[in-house]
């Protein structure tokens, strides 16, 4: 931050799943704010606290829709330098823009094997039926961009999974055929669709050029720069 941007705070979570909820103990009413469905918050145990289905929720509902301040990257970076917002909290809604969550909002906690999805900007929805009192969970290296300008975000992860990755980073660490599942879900926030957009056409590149004419070209270049001096 202040002129290092590659300690600009990226996406959610920090040093394990559930550090959101590390704040103390929150109520069920503050929860229900965030939430579009009957949920309650609840300890999760070894994670913190976490919130929780209070009843069935179908396949493809609108769980809750994450809320907070829209501030700018410098504005959180300044924030968190200035001690009043941790690196872990807040949630990238775009390239350079965020949400300071509110504290119902941070209460969803981060699983590498998620029941919950996030599109849009912030709508949080069910990939799967759910049953009553399962911790409701999102991928949070969804949401965060791989622009290494910006992002330098990592978290060590103890959802519990099978398929648990340990250490969650942005959004081009999630294994490929779970980014390809998440697509067909359709889980994705518009900026993040965008970069993803820009790696497909960037590897499409790559396969149709042969490695030759990249470093032909590159040599060319080389000798341009020699001339220049
Ligand atoms: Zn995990």
């Amino acid at each position: 931050m202040n002129g290092n941007p590659a300690k600009k705070p990226t996406g959610p979570g920090g040093t394990g799943h559930s550090i959101r909820s590390a704040g103390g103990s929150r109520s069920t009413a503050t929860a229900s704010q965030a939430a579009r469905v009957p949920v309650y918050v609840t300890d999760t145990g070894a994670c913190g606290q976490g919130t929780f289905a209070a009843a069935a929720i179908s396949r493809g509902t609108l769980v809750a829709t994450l809320a907070g301040e829209r501030i700018s990257s410098d504005t959180c970076a300044q924030r968190v330098h200035d001690g009043v917002l941790r690196l872990d909290d807040p949630l990238q809604i775009g390239k350079l823009l965020y949400l300071d969550l509110d504290d119902a909002s941070r209460l969803f906690n981060h699983s590498c094997n998620p029941n919950l999805g996030l599109r849009n900007e912030s709508d949080l929805f069910a990939l799967r039926d759910i049953s009553r009192d399962e911790e409701l969970r999102y991928d949070y290296a969804t949401t965060v961009s791989s622009d290494i300008s910006i992002s330098t975000w990592t978290m060590r992860c103890c959802c519990g999974a099978a398929n648990c990755r340990e250490l969650i980073g942005h959004v081009l660490t999630i294994p490929l055929a779970q980014t390809a599942a998440y697509l067909r879900a359709g889980t994705f926030q518009a900026f993040i669709l965008r970069e993803l957009r820009q790696v497909v056409a960037a590897l499409d590149i790559a396969r149709r050029v042969p490695a030759r004419a990249v470093d032909k070209s590159a040599a060319t270049a080389r000798r341009g720069d020699e001339c220049d001096e």
